[in-house]
C-alpha cells in the first residue's frame, strides 16, 4: 500500500513500517519468522482412522519383523553342512524328524546332523537348522527320509529375524503422511495406535456486501461467494480443518465481532476480500486491534495478489486474501499453504515442473513477480504453454489451468518463443487428445460431449478467431473455430485460410436484434423498422460490439452514419450484449439467437453467421480429430445443435 490508512489509531503506529510493498520472498520470510518455531500438538489415532494424517513424532520399531527366522518356501529345514557334498550323481539321504512345522507352529525338536524337518512357508526355523531345501529339490525315500541332490548354502531360503524391520529402527519419521503403505508397516509391527498432528482448525470468512451463498437466489448486482468454498476446500487439501463461517457484510463492527469469535475458536483465520482501497475495506484496520504483532505484510509485489495481507495476532496467523478468486487462490497456494502445512506437521509441498514454450508475447508489470496461469498442449517441438487470457477476476483462469509460469519482477514482458518452466497444479502433465483454439461457442460443447464421454480429453482455449488461426498456422492445435467475415468477398472464413489449413463447415448462428420482450420500439418490427424506431428515440440506448467482430459489421451497416447513445459500449461477446439488454443497461443490440433465447429476450433475425473450423491438415488423421469430425457429422450432434438454436452446415 502506498496510502496511509485514513484513521491512524495509536496502537497501529508500530505497524507503519509494514505499510510498504514487500517482495514475496521477504513477506513470506517475515510471516514464517513470526510463526515458527512452534510445537505441533499430537493426538492419538487408531490405525484405521489415521489415513491422510501426518505423524507428529517418529515411530521406532518395537519388534523385529519377522519376529523369528522363518522359511520362505515349502521344504525341509536342514543343516547346510550335511549337504556340502550333495549333487545329481551323489544324493545325500536325510532322516525326517517326527514333526511338521506349519505356519504358527513353534518347533519342538532340534534338527540334528543327518536329519531334516518338513516346514511350510512362514514356519519358524527349528533349533540346529540353518537353511531350507525346497521340496522340489528333494525325493521322498519312504515316509521317513528324503534324498537331496544339490548342495545348499547357509541361510538359503531363510528370512532372518529383523531382516524386514529391525527392532529399534526408525520406522517412520514425523511429518510422514499416513497412506496405505505406512499403515502396512505399522500393522506389521503390531502398532494399533499412533500419534498424529492435530489438524489446525482454520476459520474461513468471506467479506463483501455483494456476496450471496451458492444455493440462494442471485439479486441484481450480487455475485456468488466463490472464495468461501474454494478456500475451505484448499485448506482441507493441505492438512487443515476448515470451518466456513459465511460471508460478512462490509461493516466494521459486524466484521470485528465475527473475526474475534472466529479467532477465539480457531488456530488460524483466513478472510477474503476487503484488502483493496475501496470504501468498504475495513478488515485490515480490525487486525491491528486483534493481537500482537498484527500486520506483517500488507501489499506484496506479486501478481496476481498485490493486496494480500499477512498478519499474526497473538501467535495465530490471520490472512486476508484478495477478493478476486484467481488472486485469492494463487496467493493462498503461494503464501499461505507453506505456513498451513508447517502448522499441520506436513512437509513442504513439492510441485512438479515441466519446460514449455510460450507461443505469444506476455506483457508484464515491472516491479512485481508475475505468475501467469497457463494451459499446456503438445506442440510439434514439445509442450506449449498458453496464457489464460481471462485475468485474475476469473475463477476459470485458475481452475482450468494446468499450471503457471513466472515472470521476473525486473522484466516487463516474456517474449513469444521463450522456453520457460511451468509449475504444474497436478502431479503429471495432462496432455489433451484434442486441442481446439479459437473462438468459443456453446455449440462446441454439444459436439465434443461424446468425445469426453468416450474418455478423450478435449482442451478448448478461447483466444478469438484470429488468435485461433495463428495457432493453427503454427500447428499448435487440431482445430481453430472461426467466424471471420471478409468484407470484400462478402463471405465467411474461407478467405482467411492459408496453406496447411482446410475448412470444416461447422454451423450457422442466426444473428439479429435483441431487445426486452414487449418493447414496442422493437416488438413485431422488421430489423430496418426496429432500427428506425430505436434511432428516433433519443432515450433508446444501444449496446455495440467490438471492432473486428462479424456482428459489428452488421451493426455498422444498419446504423449508417448514426451514432446512438451507447455506441461506445463495445463488449467482446454475444453473452455480454444479452446481459446488458436483460439488465436494462441498454435497450437493444445484436447477438445470436441461442444467446437471446437463453436470456428470454425478444429477437429479430437478420443474417446468419458462419461458425466453421480451420482444420490443421497434418493432424486430420489423429483419432481424436476423427472422433470430432464424426461427432460433428452425426445425427445426434446435428440434433443437439438444432435443439440449441444453431443450424448445422
Ligand atoms: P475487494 O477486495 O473486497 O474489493 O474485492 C475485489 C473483487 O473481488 C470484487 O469484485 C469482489 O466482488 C470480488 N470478491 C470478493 N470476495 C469474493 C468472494 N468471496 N467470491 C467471489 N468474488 C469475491
Ligand atoms: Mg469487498
Amino acid at each position: 500500500m502506498t496510502e496511509k490508512p485514513a484513521s491512524r489509531k495509536p496502537e497501529n503506529l508500530d505497524q507503519d513500517q509494514f505499510l510498504t510493498i514487500l517482495s514475496r520472498e521477504e513477506a513470506l520470510a517475515r510471516f514464517e519468522a513470526a510463526l515458527f518455531p512452534r510445537s505441533i500438538t499430537g493426538e492419538p489415532r487408531q490405525l484405521a482412522a489415521a489415513l491422510g494424517c501426518a505423524l507428529s513424532e517418529d515411530v521406532m520399531a518395537p519388534i523385529d519383523v519377522p519376529p523369528f527366522d522363518r522359511s520362505n518356501v515349502d521344504g525341509f529345514a536342514v543343516r547346510s553342512s550335511d549337504l556340502a557334498s550333495a549333487g545329481e550323481a551323489a544324493p545325500v539321504r536325510l532322516r525326517l524328524n517326527d514333526e511338521v512345522i506349519a505356519c504358527g507352529v513353534a518347533p519342538q525338536r532340534p534338527v540334528l546332523s543327518g536329519t531334516a524337518t518338513a516346514i511350510a512357508t512362514g514356519g519358524p526355523l527349528p533349533r540346529g537348522a540353518d537353511a531350507i531345501v525346497m521340496v522340489e529339490h528333494t525325493q521322498p525315500c519312504g515316509s521317513r527320509a528324503i534324498d537331496v541332490r544339490r548342495a545348499t548354502s547357509p541361510g538359503q531360503f531363510v528370512a532372518s529375524a529383523g531382516s524386514d524391520i529391525a527392532r529399534g529402527e526408525a520406522l517412520l519419521r514425523a511429518g510422514t503422511v499416513v497412506g496405505s503403505r505406512e499403515i502396512g508397516m505399522l500393522a506389521a509391527c503390531g502398532i494399533a495406535e499412533i500419534s498424529v498432528a492435530r489438524k489446525p482448525r482454520v476459520a474461513v470468512l468471506s467479506t463483501g456486501d455483494e456476496l450471496v451463498q451458492p444455493g440462494e437466489p442471485l439479486p441484481a448486482a450480487a455475485i456468488y461467494d466463490t472464495n468461501g468454498a474454494i478456500v475451505a476446500a484448499a485448506i482441507d487439501e493441505n492438512g487443515g480443518e476448515a470451518h466456513f463461517l459465511g460471508a460478512i457484510p462490509d461493516d466494521e463492527a459486524a466484521l470485528e465481532t465475527a473475526m474475534r469469535k472466529a479467532l477465539l475458536e480457531s488456530d488460524m483465520l483466513v478472510l477474503s476480500g476487503g484488502t483493496s482501497k475501496g470504501a468498504g475495506d475495513v478488515s485490515h484496520r480490525i487486525i491491528g486491534r486483534l493481537g500482537k504483532p498484527g500486520i506483517i505484510a500488507h501489499g506484496v509485489a506479486l501478481k496476481p495478489g498485490k493486496p494480500l495481507c499477512l498478519a499474526v495476532c497473538d501467535g495465530k496467523p490471520v490472512v486476508i486474501l484478495p477478493g478476486f478468486p484467481t488472486s485469492a487462490m494463487f496467493t493462498f497456494h503461494d503464501m499461505v499453504v507453506p505456513v498451513l502445512r508447517r502448522m499441520a506437521g506436513l512437509p513442504p509441498r513439492s510441485d512438479a515442473t515441466v519446460s514449455a514454450k510460450v507461443p505469444v508475447r506476455i506483457a508484464s508489470e515491472l516491479g512485481r513477480t508475475e505468475f501467469v496461469m497457463v494451459s499446456l498442449i503438445e506442440g510439434a517441438g514439445g509442450l506449449i504453454a498458453y496464457p489464460s487470457g481471462k485475468g485474475s477476476g476469473a475463477i476459470t483462469s485458475f481452475a482450468q489451468a494446468d499450471g503457471f509460469l513466472k515472470i521476473d519482477a525486473l522484466a516487463d514482458q516474456m517474449p513469444a518463443g521463450t522456453q520457460t518452466e511451468v509449475t504444474l497444479f497436478t502431479p503429471h502433465v495432462r496432455v489433451p487428445d484434442l486441442v481446439v483454439v479459437g473462438s468459443h461457442c456453446t455449440g462446441l460443447d454439444l459436439v465434443t460431449a461424446p468425445l469426453a464421454h468416450a474418455g478423450l480429453t478435449v482442451r478448448s482455449i478461447a483466444v478469438g478467431s484470429l488468435g485461433g488461426l495463428a495457432a493453427a498456422k503454427r500447428g499448435e492445435c487440431d482445430l481453430a473455430p472461426i467466424h471471420l467475415f471478409d468484407d470484400r468477398s462478402e463471405t465467411y472464413n474461407t478467405p482467411f485460410l492459408s496453406d496447411g489449413l482446410e475448412l470444416v463447415p461447422g454451423w450457422r448462428r442466426m444473428q439479429g436484434i435483441v431487445f426486452r420482450k414487449g418493447d414496442a420500439r422493437f416488438e413485431g418490427r422488421t430489423a430496418e423498422g426496429a432500427v428506425r424506431s430505436a434511432l428516433a428515440d433519443p432515450a433508446c440506448i444501444i449496446v455495440n460490439r467490438n471492432q473486428g467482430a462479424g456482428t459489428r459489421i452488421l451493426i455498422d451497416r444498419l446504423l449508417g452514419e448514426a451514432r446512438p447513445d451507447g455506441y461506445w459500449n463495445q463488449p467482446r461477446s454475444h453473452n455480454a450484449v444479452a446481459a446488458a439488454v436483460a439488465q436494462h443497461r441498454a435497450d437493444w443490440g445484436m447477438t445470436i439467437a441461442p444467446v437471446a433465447h437463453a436470456s428470454h429476450l425478444g429477437f429479430i433475425p437478420l443474417a446468419e453467421e458462419h461458425y466453421d473450423f480451420a482444420l490443421v491438415k497434418a493432424r486430420r488423421q489423429r483419432p481424436a480429430v476423427q472422433a470430432f469430425l464424426d461427432a460433428l457429422a452425426s445425427e445426434e450432434g446435428r440434433a443437439a445443435l438444432t435443439k440449441a438454436g444453431f443450424r448445422p452446415a
